[in-house]
């Protein structure tokens, strides 16, 4: 499946806008009948404790083959999906999925493996999202600290009820990550009174150190306030040597990026764990 990546790759950005409505309504109806033909997958980005090259976590993230639209980016079909609703079942479906692959990975004996799960914003909001979480869990047996939920800073767009969302979650003893942080509005008053545990600093910033000096200050400047204010700090899309040290440097303990690994398939998860782990070990 990996292979035809690219080759049949469902092109969608360098298009008109007439084209994309066409295209999105393509999409549309074959998304309507892409979990009961089960067309997606999860894949698996290694979160790697970047001072000593330990794995602390995956990431789920979805991947979904059509045969005549070929792969579809989750940058394209997720917001449809959450547009149309269909973000609720599918979300489900992933949750669950991640969940009980977690759980697996566990009873394999792969040691202290924690899943990360997207959660797009309508999902959030969802009335049913907490009993959603709460029923997975007991179905598949994950202890919920193994769980981070990766939420955006869009909740802080009805900050009253992502509260007490945030607050049930917290209860229930999972974590939460705001992804992508810095490219959204946070109000910073009210990020330092949330229940939340992780900042994920977007890639864009994560890039700055090869750009200028500016972005440079303001990737100091997120990691520094992250930790004062005693979040885990997450760098994503890490992909040079001079990052990881820039990182290590200023202290941010975890990240993930292609440096490391690509999101990878379950196969290849397995395989790329194993010989990691005889590589520490020798
Ligand atoms: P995200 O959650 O911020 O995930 C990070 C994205 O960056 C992923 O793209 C990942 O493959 C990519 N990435 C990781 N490391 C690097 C790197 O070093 N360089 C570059 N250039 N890219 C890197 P992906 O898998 O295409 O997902 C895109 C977005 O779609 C995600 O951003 C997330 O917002 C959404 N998404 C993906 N899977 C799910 C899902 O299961 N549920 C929901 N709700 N959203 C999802
Ligand atoms: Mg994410
Ligand atoms: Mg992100
Ligand atoms: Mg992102």
């Amino acid at each position: 499946l990996a292979k035809e990546r690219g080759k049949n790759n469902y092109q969608f950005y360098n298009s008109s806008l007439h084209e994309k409505n066409e295209k999105k309504m393509r999409i549309e109806g074959k998304l309507r009948k892409a979990l009961e033909h089960n067309e997606f997958v999860l894949y698996y980005q290694p979160k790697i404790e970047l001072s000593t090259n330990r794995l602390v976590g995956v990431e789920a993230l979805i991947r979904w083959y059509n045969k005549e639209l070929g792969f579809v980016s989750p940058a394209d079909f997720i917001p449809i999906a959450e547009e149309l609703g269909l973000i609720i079942p599918i979300g489900k479906w992933i949750l669950r999925e991640a969940c009980r692959q977690c759980v697996e990975w566990q009873q394999l004996g792969f040691k202290n493996l924690s899943v990360a799960v997207n959660i797009s914003p309508r999902q959030f909001k969802d009335p049913s999202f907490i009993q959603t979480v709460v029923n997975i869990l007991e179905e598949t047996g994950l202890s919920p600290h193994y769980l981070e939920l990766e939420i955006t800073e869009s909740i802080m767009e009805d900050i009253k009820r992502s509260r007490a969302i945030l607050e049930k979650l917290k209860q229930v003893g999972v974590k939460v990550a705001i992804d992508d942080f810095g490219t959204g509005y946070s109000s910073l008053h009210y990020l330092c009174h949330l229940p939340i545990n992780t900042i994920k600093i977007d890639k864009s910033f994560v890039d700055g150190i090869h750009i200028s000096a500016e972005k440079v200050a303001i990737l100091q400047t997120i990691i520094d306030m992250g930790h004062r204010l005693q979040f885990e700090v997450v760098a994503e899309g890490i992909e040079t040597r001079s990052q990881v040290d820039f990182l290590v440097n200023h202290s941010c303990q975890v990240g993930q990026g292609y440096y490391f690994n690509k999101p990878l398939s379950v196969n290849d998860f397995e395989k790329w764990y194993i010989a990691q782990a005889f590589a520490n070990k020798a």
